[in-house]
């Protein structure tokens, strides 16, 4: 498993299975940052000279692919908590809209090897799947009350010490027996994404995160499985801990409504350039790619003083080097989101400072549209669609008395409502 923002490069394509070789498998472990390669940056606002991690999906090839011992990149399905107890709580964990929990979109593991603190570090990001809710999130964002916008999507930062109650200060072995130190705090039964603090009372075994998840699991199995539960629990006679469910186990999870889920490789993106070169022959070379670009800059002309448009041209032009890339990742000083228009963008300005230090945030990471074609997302009226998602984190990664920071996320809509 490779990390997003460490050694990439090397961890990449090596699959946690055909791994034999064991000093392979430490790159989350061991991770060379970005930031310090690539720290003297130009004063040019150009994208290309900074160097971007693709993200792409794919099924997971293990079921314990995706257990937090293993600091998974994520997409999809429930969250792998880095610290398992000390989850987000409160409204933190609601769309501010309509009040519903908010579903896991994805979380990435991008340490920084610049402090101690920062040893493990992922990155959570969550939304409402309802579209109405981003579009009025949206209109909030336009408000400029930082304080008090109400957001249908959010991102959590949590770090972690090599040396911590939660895991092995050993980079872990990727072949299924690895375990985590303890049990996390026990999950909602319905959505397996966030703190289960409510027990029912019927079977005392199943647990929720909020009202709403357990009459929802009350009316679509519950009601006959709190019967034979709470028989198990009356014979058995002990308090069942973490669900049932063991270390080296994923969380059982009643929802049927999370997205599909996937784990996240990541590719640096110049990888893409020199693979086409190398498919050409030497006698005809970058034919194609020439046509392309020729293309390319007659529709630019062609768009001439259509800022949107050109915008467009060119964010596709990146894009198709890769079009499958779902998430594109770029932690450096001088990094900037490839924006796909040029109405509803933000500048680094109007980014809010860190809320825990008040230091400025910095760029990190974006998502991708082509998320929500793996997640099978409808294409009806109501369906979830965005531009692209940008989330900027705490330029300090600073450490904070709570374990789940939550940063700032921009979300640009290709259907605006002003
Ligand atoms: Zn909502
Ligand atoms: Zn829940
Ligand atoms: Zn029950
Ligand atoms: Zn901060």
């Amino acid at each position: 498993m490779s990390s997003f923002n460490g050694d990439v490069f090397k961890g990449l394509r090596i699959t946690q299975l055909d791994d034999s070789d064991d000093d392979n498998v430490e790159a989350p472990m061991d991770p060379i940052n970005v930031d310090e390669q690539f720290d003297d940056d130009d004063e040019e606002d150009d994208e290309d000279s900074e160097p971007v991690i693709l993200g792409f999906v794919e099924s997971p090839k293990f079921e314990w692919s995706s257990l937090r011992q293993l600091f998974p990149n994520l997409a999809g399905g429930v969250p792998a908590w880095l610290d398992p107890v000390n989850l987000p709580t409160g409204k933190s964990i609601l769309c501010d809209l309509c009040e519903e929990p908010l579903q896991f979109v994805l979380q990435l593991y991008a340490p920084l090897t610049d402090k101690e603190s920062t040893f493990h570090r992922t990155l959570f990001l969550f939304m409402c799947p309802s579209m109405s809710c981003l579009l009025r999130d949206q209109h909030e964002q336009w408000k400029r009350a930082p304080e008090k916008v109400m957001r249908s999507v959010k991102v959590f930062r949590c770090q972690l010490p090599r040396v911590n109650p939660f895991y092995s200060s050993e980079a872990p072995k990727h072949d299924g027996t690895d375990k985590p130190l303890g049990h996390g705090a026990p999950l909602c039964s319905w959505c397996g994404t966030w703190k289960g603090d409510k027990v029912c009372s019927g079977c005392k075994n199943a647990r929720y995160c909020s009202q709403k998840h357990q009459s929802l699991h009350w009316r679509v199995s519950h009601k006959t499985e709190c019967q034979q539960l709470r028989a198990v629990t009356e014979s058995s006679g002990s308090g069942v801990v973490d669900n049932g469910v063991s270390l080296t186990q994923k969380h059982k999870v009643a929802s049927k409504s999370l997205w599909k889920e996937f784990v996240m490789i990541n590719v640096d993106e110049s990888e893409y350039d020199t693979e086409m070169s190398e498919d050409d022959e030497a006698a005809k070379p970058l034919v194609p790619v020439r046509e392309v670009n020729d293309d390319m800059k007659s529709l630019m002309k062609e768009y001439e003083g259509d800022a949107d448009k050109q915008i467009w041209v060119s964010f596709q032009q990146r894009v198709d080097k890769a079009p499958e890339q779902v998430l594109r990742y770029c932690r450096s000083s001088g990094a900037k989101p490839l924006w796909p228009m040029a109405s509803g963008r933000v500048s680094k300005s109007e980014v809010p400072n860190c809320k825990s230090c008040g230091g400025p945030r910095c760029f990190e990471f974006q998502v991708m549209p082509q998320l929500l074609y793996f997640f099978g997302a409808q294409n009806e009226r109501e369906s979830l669609d965005w531009a692209t998602i940008v989330v900027y984190t705490c330029e300090n990664s600073c450490d904070s008395s709570v374990s789940y920071n939550e940063e700032f996320v921009w979300a640009q809509l290709y259907s605006q409502t002003t």
